[in-house]
């Protein structure tokens, strides 16, 4: 086992990180920009190195700083968190070619994951179900048209190269086919220089499910079940639940072994996350995350793991802690994503935390960074924390997580937390009855955007 983790990132999944080497009696080391000399996995790591200012590009971006940081303090692996060079293929590269363990999936499964075409075909070809769609990139009108036509209207056109719903243009009818095909390929061509596009079957009113896989590297997989992430904005998701309210234990048995089987297949080391729209029973491949999520909390609450650890035991070698027969959901949790933004409009709100009232009790968890006169930095991304309730069943978890919002206090700037006390009165909600569309419909018509 590593004696030293370096983590290399920030906020909440830094400390996260801290808090699992702690307890497998591991050394950890922060990295820090110059920004976030008082932060708190600064603070509650063994060792921190400072390694540059405050953008990220030149520090949490920057890898021969990371590198150099692993190399002073004597760190034997490095854990990315989420987001930073958490998916980038070249930095594992260079991370393996130091003798350092990168706790993660291997550069290779990085790169095949991270093109949207190869995903695509990888998958088919490992038996999960994909959307209906072009074979590849489409490259002219006539071939959009004949393809559209084929799997039936009506259909989105994607970015090969897309990320962050960037590049998506939807076609209703052969009408506008021809509009929406320039004009995905122009948009992409500004926002990725590469003007590359595929065609799906456009979901109308579907969910997103994303089944949590786990590999370690030498051929055994499984799957924990899948999450509901539904609710988003622009394509960012801010409501997370697990196990999904519309899933029967036939369809997760059915898709998770589908996906366990494909990352044993894969020789998959790690946490991944197969990412699929869900609409009338069936499930549809869009993409995978070849690292932990933001959202993994909830999936750790109701099968009573850490997710965390186990990434360390895979990447050192040993074997992962659970079989499938192992794993066994208990109840059913919540978390909700807390920004430090200024509604309606959802602009970045950073400042000083004045007071800071974490809740508690049975079934809570705070997953936070922040503290009693912590000064929120502009330069990163605005989640200031996730709260994650887990009850018995959904509706004692969404009591709780309702209970758990009254306790919080987080003052001195403004947060998203308005929002959660709205949603967890809806109707909708507390049926679990909404689609990827319902957020932003509900927010337009309260007014906001
Ligand atoms: P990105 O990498 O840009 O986030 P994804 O392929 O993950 O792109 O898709 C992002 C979101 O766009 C999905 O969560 C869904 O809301 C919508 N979307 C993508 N493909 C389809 C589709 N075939 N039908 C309907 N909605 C889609």
């Amino acid at each position: 086992m590593f004696d030293k983790i370096l983590i290399a990132n920030r906020g909440e999944i830094a400390l996260r990180v801290v808090r699992a080497c702690r307890e497998m009696g591991i050394a950890s080391v922060a990295v820090h920009s110059t920004a976030d000399a008082d932060a708190m996995h600064v603070r509650m790591a063994d060792e921190s190195v400072c390694i540059g200012p405050p953008s990220s590009t030149d520090s949490y971006l920057s890898m021969p700083a990371i590198i150099s940081a692993c190399e002073i303090t004597g760190a034997q692996a490095i854990h990315p968190g989420y987001g930073f060079l958490s998916e980038n293929a070249g930095f594992v590269q260079m991370v393996e070619d130091h003798g350092i363990a990168f706790i993660g999936p291997s550069a290779e499964h990085i790169r095949i994951m991270g093109d949207k075409i190869t995903a695509k075909e990888t998958a088919k070809s490992l038996g999960i179900p994909v959307v209906p769609g072009s074979d590849g990139g489409v490259h002219d009108v006539e071939e959009a048209r004949r393809v559209a036509a084929a799997i039936g209207y009506p259909v989105i056109i994607k970015a090969t190269a897309g990320g962050g719903g960037r590049g998506m243009k939807v076609a209703l009818d052969d009408a506008s086919i021809e509009t929406a095909f320039r004009t995905a390929r122009a948009e992409s061509k500004a926002a990725f220089g590469n003007d590359e596009v595929y065609i799906e079957k456009y979901l109308q009113r579907p969910r997103h499910i994303e089944i949590q896989v786990f590999g370690d590297g030498r051929g055994r997989a499984v799957h924990l079940g899948e999450r509901d992430c539904s609710l988003q904005r622009r394509h960012q998701k801010v409501l997370e639940e697990a196990p999904g309210p519309v899933i029967t234990p036939e369809q997760r048995a059915h898709i998770g072994n589908i996906c366990a089987k494909a990352m044993a297949d894969l020789g998959y080391r790690g946490a991944g996350t197969i990412e699929f729209l869900f609409e009338d029973g069936e499930f549809y491949f869009i993409e995978m995350n070849t690292r932990l999520q933001v959202e993994h909390p909830v999936t750790e609450a109701i099968f009573d793991v850490d997710l965390v650890r186990q990434q360390i035991l895979v990447a050192a070698g040993q074997e992962m802690e659970f079989r499938q027969e192992d794993l066994k959901i208990r109840g059913h949790a919540i978390e909700v994503r807390i920004n430090a933004e200024k509604l309606p409009n959802f602009t970045p709100s950073p400042g000083t935390i004045s007071q800071y009232h974490a809740p508690g009790g049975l079934g809570v968890r705070m997953d936070s960074a922040i503290y009693d006169g912590y000064r929120i930095p502009p330069y990163y991304d605005s989640l200031i924390g996730k709260l994650i309730v887990r009850g018995s069943n959904r509706q004692e978890a969404l009591a709780r997580l309702s209970r758990a919002l009254d306790e919080l206090i987080v003052d001195g700037v403004d947060t998203t937390l308005p929002l959660f006390r709205a949603l967890v009165e809806n109707p909708d909600i507390q049926r679990g009855d909404y689609s990827i569309h319902w957020l932003e419909r509900w927010l337009a018509e309260l007014g906001n955007n």
